[in-house]
């Protein structure tokens, strides 16, 4: 039996005993080391995302392989991030440069994961079911860590951490000198501050509705920080000889804030979608500004990432120095404490919650 925090239908939460599906030849089983609370985690339970129920939560995590099928190809005892979206390397998408975009995990929210203690099955979120203390999953989805990467930080890579710096590197292209907006800090927002910075820009102007986020956003890089405000593209203007951004990365997910994000970016400049928003609001845009801007407007799927390349560069950064993996951490619980973090998520408040399990001896 495993400890798992389950979600019997929206808005209920309980951590409750599971058991794992048998271990398959080409599956792996992981003990967990860390797991962030991401903001997809919550869209599973408030009713944004429709996926079925019971559904184990948790999707961006770290462990150890503590068993592997025979055909798996994983040694016991390497230390791992998991990957959700694990390309099938021969769809379209796949064979045209673009696995983020892959078929075979588009719209899925969850997979086979086991079953609860009353026999009843129950999906895995995004097919890794994270918020517990093991999974077994394929071996595909996960991806190998050296051992002198702090283990229970090193969960973000698997979400946070390859969506914000992949929006801003991959996604925006952001280069050496830019001036980049970064609209909401969350774990996301934060770390495409952090990839903005890694990519050599110049000013880095950080936003957010709470002025308490202004100390997170300088550690990971921010120049300048702005509270939102309706008037948010003519302060931006005003900072930057009346030009706008070079590059704007939403974080957010809602109209508002991507006419804001878009009316701040200068001409021929790029403005990217990087939360993800709902289907009831429309963004407007009149003919002649779209001419006349020659912006370009894109989104960023999991920063346009492969997780299986993108990491390993993560990794680099880490081990340079230039990337640290616990900036944007701010709260440190256990699987008991998410219903509370998902409130403080709601409210605005703080970076990254990391679920850690402290009996883990890893
Ligand atoms: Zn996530
Ligand atoms: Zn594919």
């Amino acid at each position: 039996m495993t400890r798992a925090l389950v979600a019997s239908r929206p808005g209920e939460l309980a951590v409750d005993d599971v058991t794992l599906r048998a271990l398959g030849p080409e599956d792996v089983r992981v003990r967990i080391a860390g797991v962030g609370v991401c903001h997809s985690d919550l869209s599973m339970v408030n009713g944004t995302l429709r996926p079925s129920y019971p559904l184990v939560l948790g999707h961006e995590a770290s462990g150890v392989v503590t068993e592997a099928g025979e055909s798996a190809g994983v040694d016991v005892g390497q230390h791992v991030v998991l990957n959700w979206a694990v390309p099938c390397d021969t769809c379209w998408h796949c064979t045209h440069g673009q696995p983020w975009l892959c078929s075979t995990i588009e719209g899925i929210t969850g997979a086979p994961g086991g079953t609860l203690a009353d026999g009843t099955p129950y999906d895995a979120c995004l097919g890794l079911g994270a918020m517990a203390e093991e999974v077994v999953v394929a071996a595909s989805a996960v991806v190998p860590l050296p051992n002198d990467v702090p283990l229970e930080e090193a969960a973000l890579l698997g979400c946070a951490i390859l969506t914000g710096v992949g929006a801003a590197q991959n996604a925006g292209h952001v280069a050496a000198g830019d001036t980049v907006l970064v609209l909401g800090l969350g774990g996301v927002g934060l770390s495409a501050v952090a990839g903005a910075r890694l990519a050599g820009a110049d000013r880095i102007i950080a936003v957010d509705v709470s002025d308490s986020k202004e100390s997170l956003a300088r550690v990971a890089g921010a120049t300048d920080f702005v509270v939102a405000s309706p008037d948010l593209a003519k302060r931006v203007r005003s900072m930057t000889d009346g030009r706008g951004a070079d590059v704007a990365l939403e974080c957010v997910g809602s109209a508002t804030t991507i006419r804001q994000a878009w009316t701040a970016v200068r001409r021929g400049g790029t403005c990217v979608v990087v939360g993800v928003g709902p289907k009831d609001q429309e963004v407007t845009f009149n003919p002649l500004e779209l001419f006349h801007f020659s912006r370009t407007l894109v989104s960023s799927v999991y920063g346009n990432s492969d997780p299986r390349r993108d990491i390993a560069g993560l990794l680099e950064h880490v081990a340079a120095g230039r990337l640290d993996l616990a900036a944007t951490i701010t709260d440190r619980i256990t699987l008991d404490d998410v219903p509370a973090a998902f409130e403080r998520m709601q409210r605005g408040q703080g970076g990254r919650a990391l679920i850690t399990f402290p009996d883990h001896d890893l």
